[in-house]
């Protein structure tokens, strides 16, 4: 039985090297990554060309929801979040209303048991279990939220320098009941680090959650958004304009949590993504 790799490097070895180049020249020190790339996995993206930019921007949809398409020399990419619980086989996206599949392949992702002290974060009562709910509401919405610019990239510098302490997709047991798996990146980092913008955008919420504690979400565009939590401080508002670099707020250990760190947050329509295919210096190996 043939299978297909994760990864498609059918075109442009050579022009990807010599971007390569360019920029180890430019950066001589710092680590470098190549942009990202099609990964087909759950939890992964699917970087699919919908054509060429002489034509206007096509409409990409993925399950009824609206595709995020950017512009990559002259064609149009389509950039897909693969949800995590999608089966290996075929996804099928709408260009302009024609049918288009895609090949998604397999991905395992590890377990991990944790003991949490505050057993109200395990089993909630009546008036947490509403107050999760009202959150739920707000969380859902701006993390489906597409608003119409165009997005010149999807690359994403890292909001914080610090080592990834657990990945995406992790399969996590709160004191033995399972839980849905990680849907983001922690990253190790002292309470009072500054957070930084990965990317421009626009803050659609700030709050303190109950699982999540203080968070910052930013929409950067056509449903690519970013999510923030278990802050100790919190810089900006709701609505307001956010450029690359700019400070949200601070690492902190508010909400579930057992010690300091970011929890850091990718989504594509709607869907969480794995942030170390976006992020342009992964701290480990994946
Ligand atoms: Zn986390």
């Amino acid at each position: 039985v043939k299978r297909r790799t994760g990864r498609q490097r059918d075109k442009g070895d050579r022009g990807m090297m010599r971007s390569t180049l360019f920029l180890l020249c430019l950066t001589f020190t710092a680590t470098v990554s190549a942009a990202p790339e099609h990964t087909p996995r759950p939890g992964g993206i699917a970087i699919v060309d919908v054509g060429t930019v002489k034509l206007p921007k096509p409409n990409v949809s993925y399950d009824s929801r609206p595709a995020l398409v950017v512009q990559k020399q002259d064609r149009w990419n389509a950039v897909i979040g693969i949800p995590l619980d999608t089966q290996p086989g075929e996804i099928s996206l709408l260009v302009n209303g024609i049918e288009m599949d895609v090949a998604v392949t397999d991905h395992a992702y590890a377990e991990q048991r944790l003991t949490v002290k505050n057993q109200s974060y395990v089993t909630p009562d009546q008036a947490q279990l509403d107050r999760i709910g009202r959150e739920r509401k707000i969380i859902d919405g701006a993390l489906n939220s597409f608003r119409e610019v165009p997005v010149d990239g999807i690359s994403l510098a890292p909001p914080v320098d610090g080592t990834r302490s657990s990945s995406f997709g992790l399969r996590r047991f709160f004191n033995d009941p399972p839980r849905s798996p990680h849907k983001g990146m922690d990253i190790a980092a002292s309470s009072g680090t500054p957070i930084k913008a990965p990317r421009e955008g626009v803050v659609t919420a700030t709050g303190d959650y109950f699982f999540n504690g203080n968070t910052v979400i930013v929409d950067h565009g056509q449903g690519y958004v970013t999510m923030y939590c278990h802050m100790s401080e919190i810089a900006v508002e709701e609505g307001q304009t956010v450029a690359t670099g700019e400070t949200l707020g601070a690492v902190g250990a508010t909400g579930r949590v057992t010690g300091p760190h970011l929890h850091f947050g990718t989504y594509l329509n709607g869907t969480a993504v794995d942030p170390a295919v976006v992020l342009t210096t992964p701290e480990s190996p994946r």
